[in-house]
């Protein structure tokens, strides 16, 4: 197998933290993670299930309970039906992209996705021995049905949706994912639909192309998880919906590989979808605040060019005006922020994207002005 590039936003991430541990006051707005932690109904569910003793292996694909949770929120909220049979429950969504990349490409199949981009499905693909073919995106992001259409050739076999996307918070709309479909479906290609950011989402609301009925089911594997919209990213829990071969496939990787997901964390996945949710809600109206404040500020500097973040918890400036001799690159410029200003964010190059940098505004309001303020110094500084 070929051995992948370390994640580009850990190592950021890292870094920072080094530079915080020498003593440096570092804001970090790489971070991929809500700063809120796990609300409470959801910790004492886990804390119940070791106090009973729930703490033995569990079914591979996840416990029925937690699979019937899920396909209630399916009929529920996109009127879809998945029997428990097409739902698995793994270790983060991480980990299921993985094992999904690993069941459906051969080497040489062709994964269409849309740049900006996570480089996680990148080297995944790279690993299941597939080739990423670009449909390259500028602000704002938005991905087009005819743009899919025209990078598709005899040896496509997935499409890859985010929605909203991680970098760029921006989403797919709906006419353009119901044309998605109707390719996919027209052209028999598999699509993975990758929809862990679907709570947080501000003006408008999520749309899934699980929605599109029963048809779809047969060629579309959705991905979900509970890191993000219930502050759960330790707990490595997430979950697919697809049809019954795909979800046995992976049922069958997973337990030659891991076995099924701590059963503790299960319990609390399943107070998630089941108990209160004001938590979830106040710490979305939250981001929501930070999204604007992070628009506002960065709108006004002129250099950059910005668009608006329909969801997610990142904004994804274009720096393309501040490179040049004295910074290269977006991540020469993105180092000389964290030296000269203690600011962390990640540059493009993450995110197949040189010309920017992704900034996280899942972090504490008062932290992301100030880092907003920084960078607007640095700015007005390497003029
Ligand atoms: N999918 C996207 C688009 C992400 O941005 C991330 C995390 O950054 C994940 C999946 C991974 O989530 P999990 O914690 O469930 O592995």
């Amino acid at each position: 197998m070929q051995i992948p590039k370390e994640s580009p936003t850990l190592a950021l991430d890292e870094k920072a933290k080094k530079l915080q541990a020498e003593g440096r006051e570092i804001i970090n707005l790489t971070v991929g993670e809500p700063y809120f932690n796990t609300p409470k109904n959801i910790s004492n569910a886990s804390i119940q299930a070791i106090k009973k003793h729930f703490t033995h292996y569990t079914p591979t694909a996840g416990i029925t309970e937690l699979r019937e949770a899920i396909s209630k929120k399916f009929l529920e909220e996109y009127k879809i039906k998945y029997d428990k049979e097409e739902i698995f429950v793994g270790a983060g969504t991480k980990y299921i992209l993985y094992l999904a990349f690993q069941i459906l490409c051969k080497k040489g199949d062709e994964v269409i996705v849309a740049s900006p981009t996570w480089s996680t499905y990148v080297e995944q693909i790279h690993m299941a021995g597939a080739k990423v073919v670009f449909v390259e995106l500028k602000s704002p992001f938005k991905l087009k049905a005819k743009d899919v259409q025209k990078k598709i050739s005899s040896k496509t076999k997935i499409i890859l949706l985010n929605t909203p996307s991680n970098p760029t918070g921006a989403t797919i709309d709906e006419q353009e994912i119901i044309k998605i479909g109707k390719l996919a479906r027209e052209k028999n290609i598999f699509i993975i639909s990758d929809e862990i950011y679907e709570k947080i989402i501000y003006e408008k609301k999520h749309f899934s192309i699980a929605s599109l009925g029963e048809k779809i089911k047969e060629n579309t594997l959705i991905i979900n998880g509970f890191s993000k919209s219930y502050a759960m990213t330790g707990w490595r829990i997430g979950y697919a919906c697809g049809s019954r071969s795909i979800i046995k496939s992976i049922t069958s990787l997973a337990s030659q590989i891991t076995s099924g997901v701590n059963s503790i964390a299960q319990m609390g996945a399943l107070e998630a979808l089941r108990g209160n949710d004001t938590e979830i809600r106040k710490m979305i109206k939250e981001f929501e605040k930070n999204r604007n404040i992070a628009f506002d500020a960065l709108n006004k500097i002129k250099k950059l060019k910005i668009s608006k973040p329909e969801g997610a918890f990142y904004i994804f400036p274009n720096i393309s005006n501040l490179l040049g001799k004295k910074y290269k690159t977006s991540t020469a410029w993105a180092e000389a922020l964290l030296e000269e200003e203690g600011v962390a964010v990640v540059p493009g190059e993450a995110f197949y994207s040189p010309s920017y940098i992704r900034i996280s505004y899942a972090v504490k309001t008062k932290t992301l002005e100030k880092g907003l303020r920084k960078i607007n110094q640095f700015i007005k500084k390497s003029k």
